[in-house]
């Protein structure tokens, strides 16, 4: 049998286990210490960030995002029915409601072009998701969020390092959220970051990621004791956790070059797809990806799902997801009914290809080779 393909890895660069035991030896293990600010500084530095604050997961990042532009009953935030639950919840748990709509037909990303008119008095915010790190059509979003006085949080859970025009990701909404999970390009394991760029978000942002206290204030000497002055939670990431972090992203040039080493070749191999009715992912012009993710498109679920099968046979592991969130049972019970027929089709004909940094050539033609197999025996 030949040697499994999973389809994620991690991967140590060397430095990680050092950085958590000088965390130790600094005395500072618990929040907003050393490797905290580092990791900070550097993603404010890197994609010319005004402020960026670390958090415990991509989900938290979102939910203090709505914390921050206080969504509350009957409220109501645009977004795509094609996302992970967190980028739902966090408008649940405030007590407002999603409201879906369907995507583009060639980045799976919310189509622009329907958000206008689901926009009622109650719309508050606008949250594009830059799916597989891809942009959303941020000019035309921001533009509508502007001229109906509305907030943009991007969920760019997946878009670290990519951009759109010359901005990065995560850089253009009022605020920006980012996920460090195990899957994304950058792992810490469980973390994310809250990307804040409406200056006016600022200072509470500080004090709703510490439990809804100035103690930030209170660590910079700016005030002489901290107490509670504002609602909040424990969003804030241990030391140690930024100690992994600042490993991974001091090679994230590295690790970028390879993803995009890895999405050329899949691009290159299965380019010539289409006639087969095989789709792959298109990037439009003006966006640069991050190499997040690759993807096809079958005809139909069940060839996706012989699909699946097949390389399975091959002891290889490929994935599709999501469910999309209008379908589900959760949405059937509490939320209005949608018809997006784009989403539930598209959801039904993707699967993912394995993509990450310990990928080798050898192992990469295995998968291309068994796409290959599989299309000229279906
Ligand atoms: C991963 C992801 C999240 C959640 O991030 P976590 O760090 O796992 O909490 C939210 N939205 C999208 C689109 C994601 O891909």
């Amino acid at each position: 049998m030949l040697e499994r393909i999973p389809f994620n890895r991690q991967n140590l660069f060397g430095p990680e286990l050092r950085y958590i035991e000088d965390a130790y030896l600094r005395n500072k293990v618990s929040g907003d210490g050393f490797y905290t600010h580092w990791c900070q500084s550097f993603l404010e530095e890197k994609f010319g960030f005004d402020k960026v604050l670390l958090t415990t997961s991509g989900t938290h990042a979102i939910e203090m995002a709505m914390l921050l532009i206080d969504i509350g009953p009957g409220d109501e935030v645009i977004m795509p029915s094609y996302t992970f639950v967190s980028t739902a919840n966090a408008v649940v748990l405030r007590g407002a409601k999603p409201v879906f709509i369907d995507i583009r037909p060639d980045t799976q990303n919310i189509d622009e072009s329907l958000i206008e008119q689901a926009i009622t008095t109650r719309t508050k915010a606008i949250m594009p998701v830059h799916y597989a790190g891809v942009s959303c059509e941020m000019d035309t979003i921001m533009d509508i969020a502007y001229r109906h006085e509305l907030w943009v949080v991007e969920d760019a859970a997946q878009g670290i390092n990519a951009r759109y025009k010359e901005k990065y990701l995560g850089g253009i909404g009022h605020l920006g959220c980012y996920s460090f999970h195990e899957t994304k390009n950058i792992s810490m394991g469980e973390g994310g970051a809250l990307i804040i760029n409406d200056p006016s978000l600022k200072a509470r942002a500080e004090i709703i990621r510490e439990k809804g206290t100035n103690r930030s204030k209170f660590y910079r000497g700016e005030v002489d004791k901290y107490s509670w002055v504002d609602i909040g939670s424990s969003f804030l990431p241990s030391d140690i956790n930024a100690a992994v972090l600042k490993a991974q992203l001091e090679n994230l040039d590295e690790i970028q070059s390879k993803r995009n080493q890895l999405y050329e070749r899949y691009f290159e191999s299965f380019n010539d797809l289409d006639p087969n009715g095989i789709k792959i992912p298109i990037i439009p012009e003006d966006v640069v990806s991050n190499a997040h993710m690759f993807y096809l498109l079958l005809d139909n679920q069940e060839k996706r799902d012989s699909f699946i099968k097949h390389m399975k046979s091959k002891n290889i592991l490929v994935v599709f997801h999501y469910v999309p969130l209008h379908t589900s049972n959760f949405a059937h019970q509490n939320l209005d009914q949608y018809h997006l027929p784009r989403t539930l089709g598209n959801a039904q004909k993707l699967v993912r290809l394995p993509i990450y940094y310990s990928l080798q050539y050898d192992e990469q033609q295995r998968v291309i080779d068994a796409v290959h197999f599989f299309l000229t025996h279906n």
